[in-house]
């Protein structure tokens, strides 16, 4: 099963620095410090100083290299091995104990809440079995019961401050990708939205259709009625948009002015009818008081009239010209792009002179 982190980066920073802590941390609690030292301990201690550093170093540096499994199994390995730790060195005391806190703190930040319930229990259980042990029932309980609401207090502190953290990134994102006056993409999500789906389409074979959109004598409404009408004119013809595109995987983006495009899954019918089913849907604008605005469209599909993203959006922006030209307040569709000349299939007099 593949396992996958929103924010795996940081889940791996905060294993590797634990690990890169860990190793030099068993150097000297296990080899350095101690006043009585044996043979196969400081082995032991040495060899788990290697471990932890080279597990640490990999979790930094080739993260991808890691199984993603790793990253949510973190904390539980975090809990074994202090557990394991202080109970080895039995040690009960509030020092030994705040090693608790890097699993408590890596789940609240970075795995669901299922698994910091697990986690929280674990570590109580954990530090139930140390204090216990080393301290006995009487002085362990109270011990056992501070650490265990210290932890809890802790990761709901910690929780709470992640979920404002990512309601502030959500607001983020909408304002980095929306475009603040009529809220469709702005030209680079959209240019990003246009990448994906021509990707697509050239991995399954589907055809996209871009609609280049464009109110005609905007300018003129602006002059005439004043700024105010004019955003409401644009945030209308939006709406118009967005209601006639409003499949899951359809997407409206103003490019900028009185500019709109719109990224369709369909052919050449399709576009054609949501050309109409646009113009129809502006048509019916009421609010406006120079009646509903004209539009002008350029269509062009993809692999009809284009090959890439970029070819796909100069065909449509032609066409759109081409409905200006024509006339405005009209729909043109993009002309297949002119065939290419192989040199070695020309005729023999066309290559005779060179
Ligand atoms: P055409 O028929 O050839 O499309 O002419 P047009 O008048 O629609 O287009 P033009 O490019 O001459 O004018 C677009 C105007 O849109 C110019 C600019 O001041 C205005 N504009 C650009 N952004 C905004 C906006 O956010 N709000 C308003 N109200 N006007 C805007
Ligand atoms: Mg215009």
């Amino acid at each position: 099963m593949r396992y996958r982190l929103r924010d795996e980066a940081g889940a791996s920073r905060s294993v590797a620095y634990l690990l890169m802590g860990s190793g030099p941390f068993m150097f000297l609690t296990g080899v350095i410090l101690p006043t009585r030292r044996t043979v196969p301990g400081v082995l032991t201690f040495v060899a788990l100083t290697f471990l932890l550093t080279g597990a640490g170093a990999a979790c930094r540096w080739r993260p991808d290299r890691v199984p993603s499994m790793s990253w949510l199994l973190a904390p539980f390995f975090g809990i074994g091995l202090v557990t394991a730790l202080n109970l080895g060195t039995d040690d009960a005391s509030t020092g030994a104990q705040l090693f608790y806190l890097w699993p408590v703190l890596y789940a609240a930040n970075f795995l669901s809440r299922l698994v910091n319930y697990l986690t929280l229990a674990l570590v109580s259980a954990g530090d139930g079995l140390v204090v216990f042990t080393v301290l006995g029932a009487d002085r362990g309980l109270s011990d056992w019961a501070s650490l265990t609401v210290a932890m809890m207090l802790t990761a709901v502190v910690v929780w709470s401050l992640r979920g404002r953290n990512e309601r502030l990134r959500e607001v983020l994102e909408t304002q980095a990708y929306a475009d603040p006056l009529t809220g469709v993409a702005n030209r680079r999500s959209f240019d990003g939205e246009l990448a994906r789906a021509v990707e697509s389409a050239h991995r399954t074979g589907e055809s996209i259709a871009l609609l280049t959109l464009d109110i005609d004598h905007f300018k003129k409404i602006n002059d005439t009625w004043g700024h105010g009408v004019g955003d409401q004119a644009l945030q209308q013809v939006a709406e118009a948009l967005r209601r006639v595109a409003s499949g899951d995987d359809d997407v409206v983006g103003r490019l900028g002015g009185d500019e709109f495009v719109v990224l369709l899954r369909t052919d050449r019918l399709g576009a054609r009818r949501a050309a109409d089913e646009v113009r129809a849907t502006v048509a019916e604008i009421a609010t406006l008081p120079g009646g509903p605005p004209g539009l002008s469209i350029g269509v062009a599909l993809l692999p009809d009239h284009a090959g890439s993203a970029v070819e796909l959006g100069a065909a449509s922006d032609a066409a759109l010209y081409e409905a200006k030209e024509g006339g405005r307040g009209r729909t043109a569709i993009a002309h297949p792009p002119a065939p290419r000349h192989n040199v070695d299939h020309l005729p023999a007099h066309s290559v005779s002179g060179v």
